[in-house]
C-alpha cells in the first residue's frame, strides 16, 4: 500500500509530492494531462511573488519561507525560476492595494518607498498614471516562471522515489476506514493518505455541502512595445494597480514580447473546467486593451490565453483535512493568489501527511470557516 496519493501535479500538488518523496515517503503522483500543460492554473510563463502583502499577517510568514524554498529549489534544480525584478503596488488613496501594502510595510519593517504617481513615471516611465494614484515599491518582489517550477518539483520527486503517472484521471476515492481506495481511468490504488490538488477541477473531486467554491474564466495578454527598453525586466517592476474600477496585475517582458496584463477576475464568469469557452472575444481584448492605457507606448495585444481561478468566498486558501475523512488533505482554491506560496504549501502538505501537524499557523485556510 502506498503512504500518500497526490491528484493533481499542477503548482501544489508537485510542490507536495515533492516534500513528501524528500522525506522518504512512498509517494504517487496522479495527473489526468501531460507533465507541463495549459489547461490548468499554472500555465502562462509568469506568478507574481511579492512581500508587498495586502491580503493579511498570516501570509507573511509563509511569503518569507516560500522565498527560501524557491532559492532552494533553484539550486537543486540547477536553473533559474524566480527574478526579482522588484514590485510596485499602485492604488489611490483609499485602495487596499495601495493601503495595505502600504501599512503592513511599516508594520513589519520591509524595505519599501511610498511613491506619487511622477515619482513612479519618473523611476519606471513605462507607466502612464493619473495624480491620484500611488504606490508603494518594494525590492522584495518579482516573478517566478511556473511551468519551469512545475518541472522542477516534479523532477526532483522522482530523483527522490516519488513515481508519477501521466495522462491517469482520478474518476472517484472512497474511504474504506482502514485505507482510502482510488479509482482511475487505468486501475484502482490503496493508499494511507490521499492529497487532492486538482486545481479547478477540486470541485469535481469533494463535495462539501456549505463549501462555496467558484471557478472564474481569465484571460491574459502581451502587449508589445516599440521601446523595448521601457519594459525591460531589469529596469522594470511586477506590479499591480487598482485603478478604482479594475484591478490588474503585470510583468515586465519575459518569455513573449511586451508587457503582460491581466485583471483579477476579468469578466467574472463562473465555469465547469471541462467546458469553458478558450475563444478569445472582442470583449476580452477591449477590457485588456483599455487597461493597457495605464501604460506609456505600447501597441495592441497578442498571445492572449485563458486559465482559471479557483475562488473562496473570502479569497483565502483552503489547506485542510476533509470533514469527513481524516485521511484526506485538501488544498487550495487559491483564489488567484497561490502560486508564489506553492513551494512553502508543499512542505505543509508533507507535515500534514507525516505528523499530522505544521508549525505554520494554517488556521485562515480551515473549511470550517464556510461550514
Ligand atoms: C491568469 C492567472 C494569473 C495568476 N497569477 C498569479 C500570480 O501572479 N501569483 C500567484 O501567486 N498566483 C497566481 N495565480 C494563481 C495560481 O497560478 C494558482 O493559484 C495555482 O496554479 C493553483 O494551483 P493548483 O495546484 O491548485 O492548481 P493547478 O496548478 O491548476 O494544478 C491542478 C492539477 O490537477 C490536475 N488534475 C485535476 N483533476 C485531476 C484528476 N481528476 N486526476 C488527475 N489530475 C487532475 C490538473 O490537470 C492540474 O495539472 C494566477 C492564476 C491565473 C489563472
Amino acid at each position: 500500500m502506498l503512504d500518500v496519493i497526490v491528484i493533481g501535479m499542477g503548482a501544489h500538488g508537485s510542490a507536495g509530492l515533492f516534500h513528501l518523496a524528500k522525506k522518504g515517503l512512498n509517494v504517487l503522483g496522479l495527473e489526468q494531462f501531460e507533465q507541463i500543460h495549459n489547461n490548468g492554473s499554472y500555465h502562462g510563463l509568469s506568478r507574481i511573488i511579492r512581500m508587498g502583502l495586502y491580503e493579511g499577517d498570516e501570509y507573511l510568514p509563509l511569503a518569507t519561507r516560500s522565498f527560501q524554498l524557491w532559492r532552494e529549489l533553484e539550486k537543486e534544480y540547477n536553473e533559474q525560476i524566480l527574478y526579482m525584478t522588484g514590485i510596485i503596488n499602485i492604488g489611490n488613496k483609499q485602495s487596499p492595494i495601495f493601503k495595505n501594502t502600504l501599512s503592513s510595510a511599516i508594520k513589519h519593517n520591509l524595505d519599501y518607498k511610498e511613491m506619487d504617481n511622477n515619482e513612479i513615471m519618473s523611476s519606471f516611465p513605462g507607466f502612464n498614471l493619473s495624480s491620484d494614484l500611488k504606490g508603494v515599491y518594494l525590492k522584495d518582489g518579482g516573478f517566478l516562471d511556473p511551468e519551469k517550477a512545475v518541472k522542477a518539483h516534479t523532477q526532483l520527486a522522482i530523483k527522490n522515489e516519488a513515481k508519477i503517472n501521466y495522462n491517469e484521471k482520478v474518476l472517484s476515492w472512497n474511504d474504506k476506514t482502514s485505507h482510502i481506495e482510488i479509482l482511475t481511468t487505468k486501475t484502482t490504488y490503496k493508499t494511507k493518505k490521499l492529497v487532492i490538488a486538482a486545481g479547478a477541477w477540486n470541485i469535481n473531486l469533494f463535495d462539501i455541502p456549505g463549501l462555496p467554491l467558484s471557478v472564474v474564466r481569465q484571460v491574459v495578454g502581451w502587449f508589445p512595445s516599440k521601446n523595448k527598453s521601457l519594459f525591460d525586466k531589469n529596469k522594470f517592476p511586477v506590479w499591480i494597480l487598482d485603478d478604482g474600477k479594475y484591478h490588474g496585475y503585470g510583468f515586465p517582458e519575459y518569455g513573449n514580447d511586451g508587457l503582460k496584463i491581466g485583471i483579477f477576475n476579468h469578466l467574472n464568469e463562473k465555469i465547469y473546467p471541462d467546458k469553458y469557452s478558450r475563444t478569445i472575444t472582442p470583449e476580452d481584448i477591449k477590457l485588456l486593451s483599455n487597461f493597457s492605457s495605464h501604460f506609456k507606448e505600447t501597441g495592441e495585444g497578442e498571445n492572449y490565453n485563458t486559465c482559471m481561478f479557483t475562488n473562496t468566498p473570502d479569497e483565502n486558501f483552503i489547506l485542510d483535512k476533509h470533514p469527513s475523512t481524516e485521511n484526506c488533505i485538501i488544498v487550495s482554491c487559491c483564489s488567484g493568489h497561490g502560486f508564489k506560496f506553492s513551494s512553502v504549501i508543499g512542505e505543509i502538505i508533507s507535515d500534514l501527511c507525516q505528523t499530522e501537524q505544521t508549525g505554520y499557523n494554517i488556521d485562515l485556510f480551515k473549511i470550517s470557516r464556510f461550514l
